[in-house]
């Protein structure tokens, strides 16, 4: 059965006109006559720590100012990923550094004019609030895990992160941190960097003084996008770590998912290894600390799941991302996902109607499986659907196929494409079963945040076959794209 359908639900939360109940039955053990008070504290204390993610997120937070994030735990299986109390105290820790030092406070006011007017500060001072700004480039899903990985960076180094969003991202997420908005100022004077020297300018003069070292300046722009070129800047070294902590301000801009270079930093290698004793869990945790539905999006998504997804026996996410799109025919990926999911077995073969009485009238009871297609192409998911339509399967399954948007071409700067993405994403992260595209980082937010291991299609780029045409993928954590 679905999740939902089988989920506690003791609160009666009204939130925007739709209560809770609606999207789950009371558990029967609650509402029962014979529930004793202890099996009713287990229960409640059970619900409270799912729904606070085994201690991940902090509990009070305005409930109504963001539903999902206390809704979210409804619609997934609970994870057998526990946090690490030092994770936990972590973000504990960081939640008072963002409320000392977010933005518009009498610290943030301070240091920023500071860092502004004077060339050289240092922070020696672990009390001082030094900041990390996140600053986007590329897609939706290498924004989330580049910020995911800064945020990681942010909670090594005791820096407050704020983050760069442009009207393309207003109103996707619910603030993530108690108390204090994350989002950079718009009138910042660090809202544009073209005035902040940068990372790579300062390794240069110090290649020019024969290697003696150079004074950081107070601000500094690091640029960790992937580059060819990159071996001469590398930030990820023990003794620029060394330096660069001292730097009040940083800018980074990345759209690479970094953390796997902060277990290997040896200057915090045992920090992060503390905070995660499971390595390939870090993208887990940190998503769901960090990225919670707004309201808005969580109607959408919550829409959509209770319309098409939540009555199926099995819930399946293929997530089809084209990246040669002129040199690579629909049909040549029509075959790829067609191979993958039949050949093991995660979607039934059709069959002629003359065979398909046997096969189905055996069945006592029909299993349906609802497959989720995110793609900007609507004809994948039009296909799929006009093939199960029009045919029963071997297995005598049921296979229904929703895509919930197709936008055509990838789009920048633009908030209502951006929602879709994210509904997207979100949607496929409920899946029981994935299938998603090898080296896009969109597939890795759904597998990171719904803890899935996918099947990986084969990543075409002209008019091929291969085979085999997915392969299992052996870790939910975001692959490390340029090592
Ligand atoms: P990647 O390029 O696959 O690593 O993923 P990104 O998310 O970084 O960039 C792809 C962008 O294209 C997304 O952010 C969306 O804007 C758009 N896009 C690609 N695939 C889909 C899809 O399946 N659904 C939606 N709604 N948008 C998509």
């Amino acid at each position: 059965m679905s999740k939902v359908l089988g989920k506690i639900e003791n609160g009666t939360t009204t939130t925007e006109g739709r209560s809770a109940t609606t999207i789950g039955l009371k558990n029967e053990s609650i509402t029962s006559s014979t529930t004793n008070d202890s099996t009713m504290h287990a229960v409640i204390h059970d619900d409270y720590k799912e729904k606070f993610l085994d201690g991940l997120l902090a509990s009070e937070f305005d409930e109504t100012s963001c539903i999902s994030r206390l809704q979210s735990h409804l619609y997934r299986k609970s994870s057998p990923h526990k946090p690490s109390s030092y994770l936990i105290s972590k973000l504990r820790n960081y939640e008072e550094i963002h409320t000392r030092c977010g933005p518009n406070g009498k610290a943030y006011n301070t240091i920023m004019a500071k860092i502004l007017h004077s060339k050289n500060i240092k922070v020696d001072d672990a009390s001082t609030c030094k900041y990390l700004i996140w600053t986007p480039a590329n897609g939706l899903g290498n924004q989330m895990v580049s910020i995911a990985a800064t945020f990681l960076y942010a909670l090594l180094t005791n820096r407050t992160m704020l983050v760069r969003f442009r009207k393309d991202k207003q109103g996707l997420f619910c603030e993530p941190f108690l108390n204090l908005t994350w989002l950079l100022p718009e009138k910042s004077p660090f809202w544009n960097q073209d005035h902040v020297e940068t990372y790579q300018s300062v390794i240069e003069k110090e290649k020019a003084n024969k290697n003696s070292k150079v004074d950081f300046p107070s601000s500094l722009f690091l640029n960790l996008q992937y580059q060819a070129n990159f071996h001469e800047k590398f930030f990820h070294c023990d003794d620029s770590q060394a330096l660069l902590i001292k730097v009040p301000l940083l800018i980074l801009q990345s759209d690479q998912y970094f953390i796997p270079s902060l277990f290997m930093t040896p200057f915090f290698n045992k920090e992060v290894e503390a905070m995660f004793v499971e390595k390939d869990m870090a993208f887990h945790h940190l998503g769901r600390y960090l990225f919670h539905p707004s309201n808005s999006a969580w109607r959408l998504i919550t829409n959509f799941y209770q319309a098409h997804l939540a009555k199926a026996d099995e819930k399946i996410g293929l997530q089809i991302r084209v990246f040669n799109p002129i040199s690579t025919p629909q049909e040549v990926i029509m075959n790829l996902v067609l191979n993958c999911t039949i050949h093991n077995k995660l979607l039934p073969k059709v069959i002629d109607m003359k065979n398909s009485m046997s096969t189905s009238s055996d069945k006592n009871k029909t299993i349906t499986k609802a497959v989720l297609v995110a793609s900007l192409y609507p004809e994948y998911g039009e296909n799929l659907k006009t093939m199960y339509m029009n045919k029963p399967t071997d297995t005598g399954e049921v296979i229904e196929v929703y895509q919930p948007s197709g936008e055509e071409k990838q789009k920048f700067n633009d908030n209502k494409h951006n929602m879709k993405a994210w509904v997207d994403m979100y949607l496929l992260s409920l899946s029981d079963v994935l299938v998603t595209t090898s080296l896009s980082t969109f597939g890795y937010v759904a597998q990171g945040l719904g803890n899935l291991k996918p099947w990986l299609l084969y990543k075409l780029t002209n008019n091929e076959t291969h085979f085999p045409a997915c392969v299992r993928e052996f870790s939910m954590e975001p692959c490390y794209h340029a090592p």
